[in-house]
């Protein structure tokens, strides 16, 4: 099974590009949430493992210390780009941004960043700086939580901003080279196929330069996890996950970078589902829907045609 002969995966465009293995790498930067703190809202987004906020945040060990512990688990690879994940890693003075991001940046491997924030939280000083980056030769992507385009079901989940806000950050970060990834839910309370088709139609129309997807978890600590336990909500299954999903890989124009096509999580914090606890279960079934149905671009009139990576000239 080989996703990537069926999809643009984020590990198939870095080997093209760089010619060989680039590997995220995730660092803590100890940053907060202006969901939760009350800036923009409190008790977070409605599907956030808010439980963990506090563990997570407290004692998170300096950038340098995180790369040099990171870098005897590793070989894998020989480049990296660093990956800020947890919470909003935009959420601070831009000079500690800069003083983080730059720790970073300075290790030998690094090629770039990637930097997971919410679309109201990414002020012009931040996208001068992420640009200031770009112009020294970096790759910097801003992988924005979107969710889904709907601002019902953007206010029902507690998100605390809408679609417009997104499309407005997403083109002036491309403007100034920032690459965007979009960060897409499966399977969000009373959302449909046709919602979650219409979610991507609307991210293709405003422009992204990736897309990381994966079903609804409900975990453990979340404002859902009480809907659950209720019998008010249910977790999307495997099979309505790789419908929707598979088909909104089918319609995404093969130039656009698939960062993610499933998550998995692990029992305690995973409440439901319980199939994305073995992460290759989803990722055989992504394959045979895509291999029977058609790749990435194959739904839509895409001028770009997908070429598989076998086809590709030696770089
Ligand atoms: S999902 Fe992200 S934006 Fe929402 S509450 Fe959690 S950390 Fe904040």
């Amino acid at each position: 099974m080989q996703l990537h002969h069926l999809v643009n995966t984020l590990g198939q465009d870095l080997q093209r590009r760089y010619g060989e293995k680039v590997h995220k790498l995730t660092l803590h930067g100890g940053f907060s949430c202006p969901n939760r703190d009350g800036t923009i809202g409190r008790g977070g987004c409605t599907f956030c493992n808010v439980a963990s906020f506090a563990d997570e945040t407290q004692q998170v060990k300096s950038i340098q210390t995180q790369l040099q512990e990171r870098a005897g688990e590793i070989h894998r690879a020989k480049k990296y780009l660093a990956y800020f994940q947890a919470y909003t890693n935009t959420y601070a003075e831009v000079q500690v941004l800069k003083n983080m991001y730059e720790q970073a940046l300075e290790a030998a491997d690094i090629v770039g960043l990637c930097v997971g924030t919410r679309p109201d939280c990414v002020p012009d000083a931040v996208l001068d700086l992420l640009a200031d980056y770009v112009a020294q030769g970096f790759e910097i992507w801003l992988e924005l939580g979107l969710q889904t385009a709907n601002n019902t079901t953007l206010k029902r989940i507690n998100r605390g901003h809408d679609f417009e806000c997104y499309a407005a950050i997403t083109q002036r970060a491309r403007a100034l080279g920032i690459k965007v990834c979009t960060h897409l839910i499966v399977g969000l309370p009373r959302e449909t196929h046709h919602d979650n088709m219409d979610t991507l139609k609307q991210v293709l129309d405003v422009g992204t330069d990736g897309i990381k997807l994966h079903g609804l978890h409900i975990v453990e600590g979340s404002t859902m996890a009480k809907a659950w336990r209720a019998g008010r909500l249910e977790a999307p299954t495997l099979e309505s996950y790789i419908a929707t999903a598979s088909e909104m890989i089918r319609h995404t124009p093969s130039n656009i970078v698939y960062h993610r096509v499933s998550a998995a999580a692990r029992r305690p914090t995973l409440l439901s589902p319980l199939w994305c606890e073995n992460r290759w279960l989803a990722m055989t079934e992504m394959f045979r829907a895509l291999d029977k149905n058609g790749a990435q671009g194959s739904a839509i009139e895409d001028t770009f045609v997908f070429v598989p990576p076998t086809a590709l000239p030696a770089q």
